[in-house]
């Protein structure tokens, strides 16, 4: 492709966090960010040059988005089939549809991974309180119900410690009685990781090293470089799996797989088209951090390095009221304090990331 060169305007779907280090990147390459999302502002504002406050269902305001910016990307990919589809058709989008579609669907990409010869934990489609029945005979017990979309950081799940009938139906209504959920065997497991690649448009995928990712209350709390040893004996397997689904997908940007290190293998457990929350190291401990290659790669420009710049990284997210810790945090001098100024530390909301790069 011609690549699309500094100056032009990346146009971003999402304002969060994600939106924010893309648009970042961007600038320092000498792009300028144009960002599209419901809210009238958010952690992006401040760092991009526009911002469209419209639905994902508003044609017109979609056209004159794809009108402004020379790509687009997303920074979330929860956007409707709709809204996607009208994006492609108007410009040039990366990651493609086809990448957007498959990840926005738990029951798809599972379905995706395994007929590419990844591991899944076993799981079962549920479209009903009935279905859920079958699907717990199935699946077996401790297992956990999950909504196909619009999921994150362990939201619409439910547990199931055991296949009572008053156990399912309390789990069926803590998931709002979806009618798209898929029931997963619980896996268990010593280490969540992650695989984190960057794909270009000729093809070359680049991997960073693999973070070892710890979740509190469903949610990411710190992820590290080098992982553990049980770890790094997957990595090989987890790395061609992903590198099977990019290229499947023909997909040009940053592309994540949360893996669960199994006792046979790993075990794959979701995927984001994007850049993500266990990548954040590599800003000061790679490198090419993971939003500027992302923003390389939708622009056609040659991939960075994806090299550690520490013998060991470190990154820790901060949650709600641990924002609050920052002056204890810059007293550390090597650490490397990211805020994403949201106003509002609420409880379970990412309000920034520290990094320490181990020497
Ligand atoms: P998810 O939103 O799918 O990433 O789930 C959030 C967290 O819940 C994961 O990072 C795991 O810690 C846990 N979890 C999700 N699915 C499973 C599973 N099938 N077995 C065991 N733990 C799980």
């Amino acid at each position: 492709m011609t690549p699309i060169p500094p100056g032009s305007t990346i146009g971003i779907v999402g304002g969060g966090q994600l939106g924010r280090m893309i648009a970042i990147a961007a600038a320092q390459l000498g792009y300028r960010s144009h960002i599209y999302a419901p809210e009238a502002s958010g952690p992006a504002a401040d760092v991009s040059a526009r911002w469209t406050q419209a639905d994902y269902e508003d044609g017109a305001a979609l056209e004159r988005f794809a009108q402004d910016v020379d790509v687009i990307t997303y920074e979330f990919e929860n956007v409707p089939a709709g809204a996607v589809s009208l994006l492609a058709g108007l410009g040039h989008v990366q990651p493609n549809a086809a990448a957007l579609r498959v990840a926005q669907d738990r029951l798809l990409e599972k379905g995706f991974v395994a007929g590419l010869g990844g591991r899944t934990a076993p799981y079962a489609p549920v479209d009903d309180r009935a279905a859920l029945t079958t699907a717990i005979a199935a699946v077996g017990a401790p297992a956990i119900l999950k909504t196909t979309r619009f999921g994150y950081d362990g939201k619409g799940q439910a547990r199931i410690g055991d296949v009572a009938p008053a156990t399912l139906d309390r789990a069926w209504t803590e998931i709002g009685g979806q009618p798209a959920a898929v029931l997963e065997g619980f896996v268990r497991f010593e280490h969540e990781f992650s695989v984190i690649l960057v794909r270009g448009h000729d093809g070359e995928v680049r991997f960073w090293d693999t973070p070892h990712n710890v979740h509190e209350s469903g949610i990411l709390a710190t992820s590290t470089v080098p992982a553990p040893a049980p770890v790094r004996a997957q990595e090989a397997e987890a790395r061609g799996t992903a590198r099977k689904v990019a290229d499947a997908l023909d997909y040009v940007g940053v592309l994540t797989l949360e893996f669960f290190a199994g006792a046979d293998g790993p075990i794959f457990n979701e995927m984001a088209p994007r850049v993500h929350n266990s990548g954040h190291w590599t800003i000061e401990g790679a490198v090419t951090s993971q939003f500027e290659n992302h923003v390389r790669a939708i622009c056609g420009l040659p991939l960075g390095s994806t090299a550690l710049d520490a013998p060991a990284v470190s990154m820790r997210n901060l949650i709600g009221a641990q924002a609050h810790d920052w002056p204890e945090i810059l007293a550390d001098e090597a650490a490397h304090l990211h805020l994403y100024g949201k106003h509002e530390a609420r409880a379970g909301r990412k309000m920034g990331h520290v990094t320490r790069l181990h020497f």
